[in-house]
């Protein structure tokens, strides 16, 4: 029988109790990984741990904003699952979008906090873990495509993801020396609840426009596509991928205006 592309690895899932955090809780177990559920919703959290099997997946409430919470979540996983080898940084907001001239500082603020601090909480708690323990571990972040172009989303969003992938870009580079990867994925838009906040749309009105949005005919974005490409990320097919930013939005931020 062949080897599932998680086995036996232990995987911590921020916001892992919705959108896209939840597929990749699933995908993650579905290829042979234990997964914590870091969130701050416990209700879906501990809903999912118990929908998939208590046996596999774990719910712990997290903060990523609060460093000793992020602390705490590491030093819960090692204690139940004796390792730490993926830590898929995903927890993340938008606001809604508002002009700079109205910009709203305190938002701005909390934005950071969540998409940028909150990412850096995580990186620096699962590396220390990883380079005392000698783990060639994997670090991947959820950005945006809001986070290399700018226009599609909150000024707010689209800072926070561009300082995520600088991020990225910047610990890859010190954390290499011990073996371990750090990478974003920058989906497009994903029907999600933090998508409806963001755009002000009820979840039906935008499942009706999924389609109109999407750029890749026939193919409407999910959370399991996000996931299928942190399952990579996270698996050792990509050995050799660190600092890397995998877009995945069908073109959509190479693409000017759509061929005619
Ligand atoms: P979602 O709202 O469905 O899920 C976000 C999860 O993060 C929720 O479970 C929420 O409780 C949790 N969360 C929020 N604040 C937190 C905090 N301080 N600490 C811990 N957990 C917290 O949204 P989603 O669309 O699945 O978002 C996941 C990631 O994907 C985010 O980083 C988002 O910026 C990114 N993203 C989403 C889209 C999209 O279109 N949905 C596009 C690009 C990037």
């Amino acid at each position: 029988m062949s080897k599932l592309r998680l086995e036996g690895k232990v995987a911590i899932v921020t916001g892992g109790a919705s959108g896209i955090g939840e597929d990749a809780v699933k995908t993650f177990v579905e290829n042979g990984a234990f997964v914590v559920i870091a969130d701050i919703n416990d209700e879906l959290g501990h809903q999912l741990a118990t929908s998939i099997g208590l046996d596999k997946v774990s719910y712990h409430h997290c903060d990523v904003r609060d460093e000793k919470q992020v602390e705490q979540t590491v030093s819960f996983t090692l204690e139940k699952y004796g390792t730490l080898d993926i830590m898929f940084s995903n927890a993340g907001i938008a606001g809604p979008m508002s002009s700079i001239l109205e910009f709203d500082l305190n938002e701005f603020d909390n934005t950071m906090a969540v998409n940028v601090r909150g990412v850096a909480a995580t990186i620096k708690h699962a590396a220390r873990v990883m380079v005392d323990r000698k783990i060639r571990g994997s670090i991947i972040c959820t950005a945006s495509v809001a986070g290399s172009v700018g226009g599609c989303s909150g000024h707010d969003y689209s800072t926070s993801k561009h300082g995520l992938i600088g991020l990225v870009r910047s610990t890859c580079s010190e954390l290499g020396a011990y073996g371990i990867r750090v990478n974003s994925i920058s989906p497009y838009l994903v029907v999600t609840p933090l998508a409806c906040r963001a755009l002000g749309m009820e979840l039906g009105e935008l499942e009706a426009n999924g389609n109109n949005i999407a750029n890749l005919k026939g193919v409407t974005l999910k959370g399991k596509h996000i996931a299928e490409a942190a399952l990579f990320l996270a698996s050792d097919e990509s050995a050799y991928i660190s600092g890397h930013n995998l877009v995945v939005d069908g073109g959509f931020s190479v693409i000017n205006t759509a061929f005619p």
